[in-house]
């Protein structure tokens, strides 16, 4: 059993904080949202009133924040409350600069410090199948472990410091990529009078296979469980994969990367957003594909 803070009791981090708890751990934890506080209570984490107080006595700090901004603002301020030596885990979706910047941060105060995203969406949070991309030193790592374990199923180690940021803005830009794709493909089929599970039935055996085709389908019928069955409510929300989508574009224009349909994918996301669907899942993308067709726009 160890002592844990956990720092953004929201979406993810409540669940992930209640199945720490289940696994035994004491935690004690701080959100700036009241009523994400008492259902961390409710779920047995000691809640506190104070960045300073949440940390105290705890041998590690977790933070699960909504982007770069909120995770530097919280770790500058911790690196001041917490000892020399504790360690310091961000499980935000955040920018590489931010996630250097952390890393930088916790390092100047001599504590081990690892980034580690995670998708599975808040129904892996819940049910504790997570997918953790961890970045930083493998000792760390190692000991860590057994942590990520209580929340999640798959744990990688991705490489040194932000390599798990590296992992999550490149599979998330795949994901984005590929459910328009997707999308794209049905709305052709439809056009030329295939039926969506005449085009499920072969893509899905063939070389077009790709989960957002056969978990997450983003028409009605084939896959039961894919959020086109419930009016596209999330699962995963279209402003979320339009932040992942934003965090690879900076991140290929930092580094040089020529990634044309990720550029793509990403305007298409915002326009979708734009147009009222931002907190709709990102599969509802196809019916705006299938509306501008329709009106004979781009
Ligand atoms: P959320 O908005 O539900 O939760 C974030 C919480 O942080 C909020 O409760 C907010 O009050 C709190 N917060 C903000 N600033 C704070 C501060 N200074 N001190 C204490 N608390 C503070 O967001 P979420 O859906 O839980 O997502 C969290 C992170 O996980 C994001 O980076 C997101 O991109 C990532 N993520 C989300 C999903 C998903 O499906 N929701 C999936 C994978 C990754």
């Amino acid at each position: 059993m160890s002592s844990i803070a956990f720092i953004g009791l929201g979406h993810m981090g409540g669940p992930m904080a209640a199945n720490l708890v289940k696994a035994g751990h004491r935690v004690q934890g701080f959100d700036l949202a009241a009523p994400s506080l008492e259902l961390a209570r409710q779920n047995g984490v000691q809640t506190c009133s104070s960045l300073a107080e949440t940390v105290s006595g705890t041998e590690t700090v977790i933070t699960m924040l909504p982007a770069g901004k909120h995770v530097i603002s919280v770790w500058s301020e911790l690196v001041d409350a917490v000892p020399a030596g504790t360690l310091l885990i961000d499980c935000s979706t955040i920018d590489m600069e931010s996630a250097r910047k952390a890393h930088a941060l916790a390092a100047a105060k001599g504590c081990p410090s690892l980034d580690a995203p995670v998708s599975g969406g808040t129904g892996g949070a819940a049910a504790g199948t997570l997918t953790f991309m961890v970045g930083g030193e493998e000792d760390v790592f190692a000991g860590a472990k057994p942590l990520f374990e209580a929340m999640g199923k798959k744990i990688i180690h991705c490489g040194a410091a932000s390599a798990g940021q590296a992992a999550k803005v490149c599979n998330n830009m795949i994901l984005g990529i590929n459910m328009i794709a997707v999308g794209e493909a049905f709305v052709l089929g439809e056009r030329l009078g295939l039926t969506h599970q005449a085009l499920f039935d072969v893509a899905s055996v063939s070389s077009g296979q790709c989960w957002s085709l056969t978990t997450y389908c983003p028409v009605p019928g084939p896959v039961p469980t894919s959020p086109a069955n419930r009016a596209y409510e999330p699962g995963f929300a279209a402003e979320l994969m339009l932040k992942d989508l934003k965090l690879s574009q900076a991140a290929a224009e930092e580094t040089g990367a020529m990634t044309p349909l990720g550029a793509k994918a990403t305007r298409l996301y915002q326009l979708f957003a734009d147009e009222g669907f931002g907190t709709k899942d990102f599969s509802g993308i196809i019916n705006m594909l299938r509306d501008k067709s329709e009106s004979g726009a781009e």
